[in-house]
């Protein structure tokens, strides 16, 4: 900002100075350069660009013949040689490729199907994924409707089974048949 202000009231004092020095210079080094006038002063714009032009369409011939069929083809990386059946088999057939032998089934003591060692049973957890619709569905006939969720417990209650004492302030849903022996035992 201070430069500015210093710069700025001395503008006109620099230009008369410039246009002179100018004015001497092109009379010294030649006295018919433009009629021996300086020319006026204006404004002007420097831009620094690399030199990009367009490249003239000079080939004549080019452009008169069609395009040919290999002009238009990408050059890609190809087998210089043919892979014995031999060799393609001992890569696909590595030990490192195969898929590895699973050591972890077991039998599901519930049903009898196989299953991981480590995960649930399938055929079983879709049983209780069944069950637990049904119980779902019962909670939503005595509901009415959604929110209208009550803030106490709620227990299931299967087919010849009685309340006990602290389950009578809970909310109570009985299921018209025998308690599976997966689900939880009272
Ligand atoms: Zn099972």
């Amino acid at each position: 900002m201070a430069v500015l202000l210093l710069v700025f009231p001395s503008l006109p004092r620099l230009h008369g100075l410039l246009q002179r020095c100018w004015g001497r210079l092109e009379c010294s080094l030649s006295p018919g350069f433009s009629g021996g006038r300086s020319p006026p002063w204006g404004p002007a714009l420097a831009v620094q660009a690399p030199a990009f032009l367009p490249e003239p369409v000079s080939d004549a011939r080019e452009s008169n013949e069609a395009p040919g069929l290999l002009d238009s083809i990408l050059w890609m990386a190809a087998p210089k040689k043919r892979r014995s059946i031999e060799v393609n088999r001992c890569r696909r057939r590595n030990p490192n490729k195969l898929i590895p032998v699973k050591r972890n089934i077991d039998v599901c003591p519930e049903c009898g199907n196989l299953k991981q060692k480590h995960v649930l049973c399938g055929y079983c957890y879709a049983k209780v994924k069944a069950e637990t619709q049904l119980i779902r569905m019962e909670i939503r006939k005595k509901e009415g409707g959604p929110f209208n969720t009550p803030t106490v417990e709620t227990v299931v209650l299967y087919d010849g089974e009685k309340p006990t004492e602290e389950d009578k302030s809970k909310r109570i849903i009985e299921r018209a048949r025998k308690r599976p022996s997966w689900f939880v035992q009272n």
